[in-house]
């Protein structure tokens, strides 16, 4: 066996969530090393980036993968879903269309170029911890062995779980077994309507559902996913009619294949030296299309929290809490989304398949008390006193407003660039977890300036030019739940 160095952090995995990770904490000066599965994917999937990722990567410098043979800027989604018409949404600004193997080696060639050590064709196999570390063994596809000593360990390796797995994954809440062909058309794949080529399409349909993502002009990857496994790819698409017509002109470019996709989350996600990013920790259903960025995501908080508790181990607890409060938030808001589509497909199909995933949601939810729990705006959005408020400051923009007796100003924990800061947030009665934002409305601040203002147009300038600017919609949220929530009265105009 071969000792094989020393590093600041080690990545398992090269996903989005692996080298994001690397690449990020590269370029802040940490010795990364990042191990990878495969040499080279052949095959994989291709997957929908929504608008909203693009920003993420403009942020963390990766603009440029958006670009090259393996992405497709895309202008929407067509969907057949729960109903019988055809629904066409357009985008306001472009999404992404990404086949995964060759925006893998990007991203990976970019955290190799910011620094990282990055070995592929290497499996980690064990963890142990040291004196001064974690030993981290390893097994090349050569038959080579080795280990690699690190002072944080980020588990970015998807489902296989490689840390994840010992105890700290749950059970999955259903099974999805996704069934994947590539198909080329010799002219034009028959999107319904006006529909872009670059849309990606979905349908469901009686027990299961359908999806579709070009790759190129002609190419499309054409999904099907479904509960079990004694179903062969041409007769589950079969049952799918709007696909079926996509693909009807079309030939298969290869065999098709299968892939596990059935939704999972941990007990816990970090560990002492070991956190569990991406689809390590948890994996979101694929309807979402957001499986990529929240990886991202996941190594960016991974990221901020390893440089904090680097730069001050006494962090090392509030760094956890926050790594925690961030990953378990991301799950809980995904389930939120997904209810409704299931409720909506259950509805319309009335099928087992569709119940089924209804009730294993709710339960999870009902078990994470998601709503009363979530200091996410759009949990708070949907709260009855909430919703009461916004109606009438909507109805009349005169505004007096006082400050209710009990408030609290308490420090919560956020990630500013790279490192962790204590800010100030708010707390009432009924608001125990405090929050600091809603909907990017900076609640403290607000508070402070509400009882100055009469009128809501006077109030909403006024805010915009103390912070950062927000859209009035946003400003309106956050002032109803600081009144419904009992930071602020509204005293009722005579
Ligand atoms: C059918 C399906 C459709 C999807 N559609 C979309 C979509 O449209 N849009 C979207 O955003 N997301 C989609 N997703 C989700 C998306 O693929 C994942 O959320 C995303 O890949 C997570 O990134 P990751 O880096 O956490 O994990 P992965 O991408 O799974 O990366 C993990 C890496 O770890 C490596 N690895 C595993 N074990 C070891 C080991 N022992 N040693 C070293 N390396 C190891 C693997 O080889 C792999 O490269 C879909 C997923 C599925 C299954």
């Amino acid at each position: 066996m071969q000792r094989s160095g020393e590093y600041d952090v080690l990545a398992i995995g090269g996903g989005p969530a692996g080298a994001t990770a690397a690449h990020l904490l590269a370029r802040w000066g940490y010795r990364v090393a990042l191990v990878e599965r495969a040499r080279a994917r052949p095959r994989g999937l291709a997957e929908s980036l929504p608008p909203s990722a693009t920003r993420l990567f403009h942020r963390f410098d990766l603009a440029d993968l958006l670009q090259g043979s393996h992405a497709i800027a895309a202008t929407g989604n067509t969907s057949w879903w729960g109903a019988d018409g055809c629904r066409v949404e357009r985008f306001g600004r472009a999404g992404y269309q990404i086949h995964r193997p060759g925006f893998d080696r990007a991203l990976i060639a970019r955290a190799r170029q910011s620094g990282a050590l990055v070995r592929t064709g290497t499996a980690v196999k064990r963890l142990h911890s040291s004196a001064d570390g974690i030993v981290v063994d390893w097994r090349s596809d050569a038959g080579r062995t080795g280990c690699y000593r690190a002072r944080f360990v980020l588990d970015c390796s998807g489902r296989a779980g490689v840390v994840a797995r010992r105890g700290l994954r749950r059970a999955s809440l259903y099974r999805t077994q996704a069934l994947v062909g590539f198909w080329r058309h010799r002219h034009r794949f028959p999107m319904p309507g006006d529909a872009d080529q670059t849309h990606t399409s979905v349908e469901s349909y009686r027990d299961g559902w359908a999806w579709s993502v070009p790759i190129s002009p002609r190419v499309r990857s054409v999904a099907v996913m479904t509960a079990g496994t004694s179903t062969t790819y041409l007769r589950e698409l079969a049952r799918a009619p709007h696909h079926a017509t996509l693909v009807a002109g079309a030939a298969l470019t290869g065999r098709p294949w299968s892939s596990d996709a059935s939704v999972y989350d941990s007990c816990r996600y970090a560990d002492h030296r070991v956190l569990l990013v991406g689809d390590a920790g948890s994996f979101i259903d694929p309807l979402s299309s957001f499986g990529v960025k929240k990886a991202m995501m996941s190594a960016w908080r991974a990221a901020v929290v390893v440089n904090t508790v680097l730069q001050n181990g006494e962090a090392s607890g509030e760094a956890h809490d926050y790594f925690e409060r961030g990953e378990r938030d991301v799950f809980v808001r995904s389930l939120q989304q997904s209810r409704k589509f299931f409720h909506d497909a259950a509805g319309f199909h009335g099928q087992a398949f569709w119940a089924g995933r209804s009730a294993a949601v709710d339960d999870v939810l009902d078990r994470e008390q998601a709503i009363e729990r979530s200091t996410n705006g759009e949990a708070l959005s949907l709260d009855p006193d909430v919703v009461r408020a916004l109606r009438s400051l909507k109805e009349d923009v005169r505004l007096d407003l006082r400050p209710q007796a009990g408030v609290r100003v308490e420090p919560v924990v956020e990630a500013d660039g790279r490192a962790l800061v204590k800010r100030d947030a708010l707390a009432t009665a009924s608001l125990k977890d405090p929050i600091r934002y809603v909907a990017g409305v900076e609640l403290p601040r607000l508070f402070n300036m509400a009882s100055s203002y009469h009128q809501v147009p006077d109030l909403f300038e006024a805010y915009n030019r103390a912070a950062s600017p927000v859209a009035l919609h946003d400003f309106l949220g956050a002032l109803s739940v600081l009144i419904a929530k009992g930071a602020l009265s509204q005293q009722v105009p005579t």
